[in-house]
């Protein structure tokens, strides 16, 4: 089969991680979380471009990525163009992996696969994005509310693939949307592109 790659970008806590892993699992595609190298850069330490340039398996597999911290760092390091430059050729070239891929994260459809075959944008408001993650870290809500629009403020405004939807993306805005809708909304785009 010919590489088919679903592009899935967005901000932070809008669904996309759900969304990409319920495809991959449906359509049998490889699925990469590609915030994780930058969680993975940012939390490793020291220069962040030597740190990308060496990224091994285990620095991928830390426990400590997927918290509030290393998303703050991972968006700082991901503000440098040589960190980003870096972490191109693996992701296009999981992008094109034989039986498919989808790449979750905040560049694929402009930057990293401009080709892909199913571009989608998965977005929701501030405030329930920043509800939905209050919910699994707990703490202060209107601090959570304050990383997000600041990291969202990171993502959006860098000078190097800041976020944003592509022009022939499709857009899924999950503010008023339960997950389950979401997946099968994302499925149905991607069903109506993808022959066997
Ligand atoms: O998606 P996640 O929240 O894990 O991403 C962490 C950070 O990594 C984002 O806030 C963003 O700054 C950066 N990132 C990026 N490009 C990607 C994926 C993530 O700049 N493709």
């Amino acid at each position: 089969m010919a590489a088919f790659t679903v592009a899935i970008d967005g901000p932070a806590a809008a669904g996309k991680g759900t969304i990409g892993r319920v495809v991959a699992a449906r359509f049998g595609f490889q699925h990469l979380d590609t915030g994780l190298l930058y969680r993975a850069v940012g939390a490793k330490g020291g220069d962040p471009v030597s740190s990308a340039r060496s990224l091994t398996a285990e620095d991928l597999s830390r426990s400590d990525l997927r918290s509030m911290e290393a998303g703050q760092a991972a968006s700082r390091v991901a503000l440098i163009p040589e960190v980003r430059a870096a972490l191109v050729e693996f992701q296009r070239r999981f992008a094109r992996a034989e039986g498919g891929a989808v790449l979750d994260g905040r560049d694929i459809g402009t930057v990293i696969c401009p080709e892909a075959e199913v571009k989608l944008y998965v977005t929701a408001s501030p405030e329930v994005r920043a509800h939905r993650r209050w919910l699994e870290v707990g703490g202060s809500e209107a601090q959570v509310l304050a990383e997000v629009r600041e990291r969202d403020a990171r993502d959006m405004g860098r000078a190097d693939a800041p976020l944003r939807a592509a022009a022939d993306a499709v857009v899924i805005d999950t503010s008023a949307m339960t997950i389950d809708a979401a997946v099968e909304r994302a499925c149905s785009v991607i069903a109506a592109r993808f022959r066997i």
